[in-house]
């Protein structure tokens, strides 16, 4: 049972997730979006964009040795993505279990990928690895006004102060 002091910091705790182009145009949004929410993580920012191919440079810095980069850029920009930030305690590692192992061929059934992609380069979703990643792709995607801090009517249920 986590104090009231606790519950704020578990707040906090947010992370990035974006559907890529594969997982739009295959009409998995819906289906992903699910997944997050019926956890019970809540949903604090959401929008639909075409990034440029200079914006996804940016998200993929860390990658930009890598031989696939090029690739990467252009497929995140060449359609709409669904850009969200999802809170709650744990999001950030949870979100990525939820998501599973970056190849979907060796992602476990029940994870996102390993239910619903095949290949490594269309794996149909991102998600931060980590806190600090969380931090700047957060900021990198979207303004501080953008974000809606909420009290969710499930929270006292969910963490179990009531
Ligand atoms: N990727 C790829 N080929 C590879 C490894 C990665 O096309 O051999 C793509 C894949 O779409 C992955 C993205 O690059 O989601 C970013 O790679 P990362 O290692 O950060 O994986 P993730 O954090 O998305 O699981
Ligand atoms: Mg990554």
């Amino acid at each position: 049972l986590l104090q009231d002091h606790q519950l704020h910091a578990a707040e906090l705790e947010r992370t990035f997730i974006a559907i890529k182009p594969d997982g739009v145009q295959r009409g998995l949004i819906a289906e992903i979006v699910s997944r997050f929410e019926r956890k019970g993580f809540k949903l604090v920012a959401i929008k639909i964009v075409v990034p440029s191919k200079e914006f996804a440079q940016k998200h993929y810095h860390d990658l930009k040795e890598r031989p696939f980069f090029n690739g990467l850029c252009d497929f995140l920009s060449s359609g709409p993505v669904v850009a969200m930030v999802w809170e709650g305690e744990g999001v950030i590692k949870y979100g990525r279990k939820l998501i599973g192992a970056t190849d979907p061929q060796k992602s476990e059934p029940g994870t996102i990928r390993g239910d619903l992609a095949v290949v490594v380069d269309r794996n149909i979703i991102h998600g931060s690895d980590a806190p600090k990643t969380a931090k700047d792709e957060i900021a990198l995607w979207f303004s501080h006004g953008e974000l809606v801090s909420y009290t969710s009517n499930a929270e006292k249920w969910m963490y179990g102060v009531n």
